[in-house]
């Protein structure tokens, strides 16, 4: 698209908010920090990813069946899977100015040339390379020209706020005072269940919507007549005390995650896992995720879990830079095993076939919503030119987001509010909303300023009912991505969308 990250990623938070996409939370209260709220058009939007998500996986397939647990439950869930005691982020304190900071998200960057210290600063980055950079863009204009001068013998020293070598101090990135040593901090939001608030009745806001899917893996084998392999997949609200949140809904302290647990022999969990990695990165680019700024990346050994054998992620290059927006693990059978060992019940598998008992090993594919979601707004936002009323080109803003996902999926336009247009507008949007889909009818203003309006909400296709259909029925239909307006019959309307749109 050629235009500045930043200035992107601005007027894509403006349109969501203006369209009412995403909202701040109780913004009129000053907002806080990790939570939004999805507006009018954005909770559409959101409601189909996770439509499109359940029909591919649950509804389409004969080998997994979908679960919806509880957010809060008994406390031993978390023990047993290890979040109590390791789901942790490395915290850094700011001893000037307070800000809080992850110690892995913070670096220390210094360029030195020979003796002269030129440029020493703390910034906030993914990576060593997004530091330097950082920290150079950040510098005043003189040291800039310095480090410009003298690129070719400059020695740069960058290292994470958290592998600090002992006695170096780190500056905070807001106000360069010190950093504080890093430290751990337990991202699971903590509650208290019932009447007394002490710590027999602590309780946790589930972290991630996977481990309500082991608890209930026996319940699931018992009722339901599946055999291996198969899976079990739920959508749920998922909470963490993130210590940064950042780069708008990305990194939320409050989100919702597709996730699914797919169990199988051991001997074959390195296919399946091979399986849900591609048919998962396969996912994103049918619904429109085409551009090469999508990626599927093999993790190198040493990132592993040292639970799991293989893990990916899906990953997409936002305008802020190229984050995760799902991760495939072979996870072995690591969770149930601490399950059946913490709980006491027995989490083996009898194979009828074999007459072998063992517990199955598991692949999973777990993704974000809001993520995604994300992704599929970045991927959608589009400037480029359409004729006026007057048939003068002008500029325009149009989300190319794919026809299943988008908010509203056809608007019925008279072209004036007058002669029997509308009343024929009427009878056609009410055929739409009959027939089940998102439609919209607007009769007020300018048509070129209707259809600009559809073309920010990603309206895939608009009706317009003019002179000629009083006289033979007919509509045209203008297509949102090329332009091509085509006349088509009154009553075939919901027809020629709903081949579109599914
Ligand atoms: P990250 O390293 O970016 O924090 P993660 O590896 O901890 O992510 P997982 O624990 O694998 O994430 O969670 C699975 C998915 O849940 C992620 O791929 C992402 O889509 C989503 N997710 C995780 N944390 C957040 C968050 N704070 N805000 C929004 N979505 C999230």
């Amino acid at each position: 698209m050629g235009q500045n990250t930043n200035e992107l990623m601005d007027k894509l938070v403006a349109l969501c908010k203006r369209r009412g996409f995403i909202f701040q939370s109780s913004e009129i209260y000053g907002g806080i920090n990790g939570f939004w709220d999805y507006g009018p058009l954005g909770v559409e939007l959101k409601r189909n990813v996770k439509a499109a998500w359940w029909e591919d996986i649950v509804r389409k397939r004969d080998d997994i069946v979908g679960l919806d647990c509880s957010i809060i439950m008994n406390p031993k869930v978390w023990e047993a899977s290890g979040h109590v005691a390791g789901f942790t982020d490395p915290l850094v304190d700011c001893k000037k100015c307070k800000a809080r900071f992850r110690a892995d998200k913070v670096f220390s960057v210094v360029a030195r040339d020979g003796e002269n210290v030129l440029l020493q600063t703390g910034v906030e980055a993914d990576d060593p390379e997004q530091a330097r950079q950082g920290a150079a863009a950040a510098a005043n204009s003189k040291t800039r020209r310095r480090l410009e001068q003298h690129a070719e013998r400059l020695d740069w020293e960058v290292f994470r706020a958290d592998k600090a070598p002992k006695g170096t101090s780190v500056h905070c990135p807001l106000c360069g005072g010190d950093l504080t040593d890093a430290r751990k901090f337990n991202m699971m939001f903590k509650t208290f269940v019932g009447a007394m608030e002490d710590s027999t009745s602590v309780a946790y806001l589930r972290p991630e919507t996977a481990q309500g899917i082991f608890a209930n893996y026996k319940n699931v084998l018992d009722t339901s007549r599946i055999k291996l392999p198969f899976g079990i997949a739920q959508i749920g609200k998922a909470f963490r005390n993130e210590i940064n949140p950042r780069n708008y809904t990305f990194r939320s302290r409050e989100f919702e995650q597709m996730e699914i647990e797919f169990f199988c022999k051991p001997a074959d969990a390195e296919k399946w896992y091979e399986y849900w990695r591609d048919a998962r990165f396969q996912w994103y680019v049918d619904l429109g995720l085409t551009s090469s700024k999508l990626r599927l990346r093999n993790h190198e050994p040493d990132e592993l879990a040292f639970y799991a054998v293989s893990c990916a992620d899906v990953e997409y290059e936002f305008p802020f830079g190229i984050s995760e927006l799902e991760g495939i693990a072979n996870r072995t059978d690591y969770d149930l095993s601490q399950h059946q060992q913490f709980s006491g019940r027995d989490m083996s598998y009898f194979d009828d076939d074999t007459k072998e008992r063992f517990i199955p090993y598991v692949s999973e594919p777990s993704g974000g919503v809001d993520r995604t979601m994300l992704a599929f707004l970045c991927e959608a936002y589009c400037e480029d030119e359409a004729p006026d009323d007057k048939g003068q080109m002008q500029k325009r803003v149009v989300m190319k987001l794919n026809p299943r996902l988008a908010p509203v999926k056809v608007a019925v336009f008279p072209l004036v509010k007058k002669e029997g247009m509308p009343e024929v507008g009427r009878k056609i949007y009410a055929d739409v909303q009959a027939a089940g889909l998102a439609g919209f009818y607007d009769e007020k203003g300018a048509v070129g300023r209707r259809y600009r309006r559809q073309d920010e909400a990603g309206t895939p296709f608009c009706v317009t009912v003019d002179g000629q259909t009083l006289q033979d029925q007919s509509v045209t239909v203008r297509d949102r991505d090329t332009l091509v307006q085509e006349r088509i019959p009154a009553d075939k309307v919901v027809e020629y969308v709903k081949e579109r749109v599914s």
